[in-house]
């Protein structure tokens, strides 16, 4: 077992002055951390479909799919998927924002995993989980590898199994 919590690494002032980001890289460049972090997202849960939400969201919930013998289906800042969509729209700290799904992206009653790397305010998931449920499906569970506590997102969750790695 690696300690993988020590290789995210905190950016400071990016994107903007103030702002603490925490980057995945190092870790999704370690073999060993990264493959023990897709392992847990997923760990007891039984699903037929990972929602990866863009853009980090992809690059574990795919892993995740392709282990667990799921599918996976992209949730995607609006514009970028190419068929028939669903939008669900979100508050920033400035302006709003917008995502989309393929309305066939689900067949009806399907269980579904949400995967993102970190949950911040939980505006981007509690969107994610309102497309889900519009789409037909049903959300199993919200796997995250990091959860910033101080921003409360889980409270924009409310009744679903919200899983964090680990909490900061
Ligand atoms: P929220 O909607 O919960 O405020 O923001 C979560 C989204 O913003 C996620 O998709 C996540 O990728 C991104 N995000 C917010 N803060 C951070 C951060 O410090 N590090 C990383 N890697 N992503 C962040």
């Amino acid at each position: 077992m690696t300690d993988w919590t020590a290789l995210i690494r905190d950016v400071p002032d990016y994107p903007k002055p103030g702002i603490l980001f925490k980057d995945i890289t190092p870790l999704l460049a370690d073999h060993a951390g990264f493959t023990q972090v897709v392992d847990e997202l997923a760990d007891g849960l039984a699903f037929d479909k990972v929602v990866g939400i863009e853009a980090r969201g992809f690059i574990l919930a795919a892993p995740v799919a392709y282990r667990s013998g799921a599918g996976f289906v992209p949730v995607r800042k609006k514009g970028k998927l190419p068929a028939d969509t669903l939008e669900a729209s979100y508050e920033l700290e400035y302006g709003s924002a917008a995502i989309e799904v393929h309305v066939d992206a689900f067949n009806p009653g399907e269980r579904v995993l949400i995967v993102d790397d970190v949950l911040a305010t939980g505006g981007t998931a509690a969107a994610t989980v309102e497309l889900v449920r519009r789409a037909g499906a049903e959300v199993v569970a919200v796997s995250f590898l990091m959860e910033l506590s101080v921003l409360a997102g889980r409270d924009r969750l409310p009744g679903l199994d919200v899983r964090t790695l680990v909490s900061v």
